[in-house]
């Protein structure tokens, strides 16, 4: 019988595995400015400033105040499952919002990526370029870290392709760092298009150090949402079995045609869970019509180990210990929070 001829099989390089991980990683420049803007959330920063042009498509750079990185550290933060947040023993108590150490590697694969940081010692900055990396070089920075990602997906033209107009890319990135500036309302945020002739920017002004945490919270949803939301919304707060319910629900008078004003975070990470984006509508379900979305800011907190966020690369979605109670907790502390609004607005109605 005739041989049937095959390739052989290869390990593949490193440049390529990143490229590869860099797809589930790094959808849109939008992810790229999650990743960065939350490796600076983790490094304690307390301001973090956002410049992106042409939708984030030719530079993105996030500048932060946090613990920076030791030169000598440089090449294995650019390195692919290289981390200093977990140790790898007990992937169910996480506290940071990174651990695979794949955000780095990933951008460098696609895109022209710099980093510059001061720790301790000396400022230095590596590069990496379509996957290949430049030896360190000392650097001028007084504190903190600079990331600087140019032409993102150069090296992935496919990519490149599916990017959507520099407007809707930009759109999107408003809304990653509105997300992270709304679970972080102590951190001070500023967002600028620096394109040519550059016009946006926005400004999260930092609350105070010492203050109550809901009054952060508001002062931050107003500044993130409309002062508009925040006079329209009733705040929550309901504790049950080891998990905490916070945060605000809009009047349904305040719902929108689109699902565009739903904030959710589990232990401070802005998701997209299914589970609460259902919670959210049944919550409203006797309140709305079908076609009609709710607003709200809703931050379930509980021990790590009742939830697990490594389900998926890019941890917008969780996997929690008891679902049915999460979700018992969101629509039951709602509903109540509305019927007293509601009860509140008649009794006055009738006054
Ligand atoms: P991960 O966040 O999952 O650890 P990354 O690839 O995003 O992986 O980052 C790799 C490592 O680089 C981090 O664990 C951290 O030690 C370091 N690092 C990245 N960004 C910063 C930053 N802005 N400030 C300080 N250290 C950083
Ligand atoms: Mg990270």
């Amino acid at each position: 019988a005739p041989k049937i001829s095959r390739p052989a099989i290869r390990q593949l390089d490193d440049a390529a595995i990143n490229r590869i991980a860099a797809g589930e990683v790094v959808e849109r420049p939008a992810s790229a400015v999650k990743e960065l803007v939350e490796n600076t959330i983790d490094a304690g920063s307390t301001r973090i400033d956002v410049a992106y042009a042409d939708g984030g498509k030719t530079l993105i750079r996030v500048t932060d105040d946090g613990c920076g990185i030791p030169a000598e550290d440089l090449p294995l933060a650019m390195s692919r499952h290289a981390t200093s947040k977990i140790d790898g023993s007990d992937l169910l108590d996480i506290h940071t919002f990174g651990f695979r150490g794949e955000a780095l590697p990933s951008l460098g694969a696609v895109g022209r990526l710099t980093i510059t940081s001061r720790c301790d010692g000396a400022a230095a900055s590596i590069r990496v370029a379509g996957g290949k990396a430049e030896p360190v070089r000392p650097a001028a920075l007084s504190r903190g870290t600079v990331v600087e990602l140019r032409d993102l997906f150069f090296a992935t033209p496919a990519r490149l392709k599916f990017l959507r107009t520099d407007r809707a890319e930009a759109q999107a990135i408003t809304d990653v760092v509105k997300r992270l500036a709304m679970a972080e309302p102590h951190i001070g945020f500023t967002l600028r298009d620096v394109s040519g002739g550059g016009e946006g920017r926005v400004t999260f002004r930092a609350a105070p150090e010492n203050g109550d945490l809901f009054d952060a919270l508001h002062a931050r949803l107003g500044g993130v949402l409309g002062r508009d939301f925040a006079e329209n919304a009733v705040p929550l707060d309901a504790l049950r079995e080891g998990f905490r319910l916070t945060g605000y629900a809009a009047l349904p008078t305040y719902s929108r045609g689109a699902a565009v004003a739903q904030f959710l975070f589990v232990n401070g990470r802005p998701v997209r869970d299914k589970l609460l984006i259902g919670a959210l509508r049944g919550a409203y379900a006797d309140f709305l019509s079908r076609d009609r979305h709710p607003a709200a800011a809703l931050f379930v907190t509980c021990d790590p180990k009742l939830v697990d966020v490594n389900v998926h690369p890019a941890k917008s979605e969780v996997r929690f210990r008891e679902p049915g109670l999460v979700r018992g907790l969101i629509v039951t502390t709602i509903r109540h929070a509305l019927a007293e609004a509601g009860h509140r607005a008649s009794s006055t109605v009738a006054q």
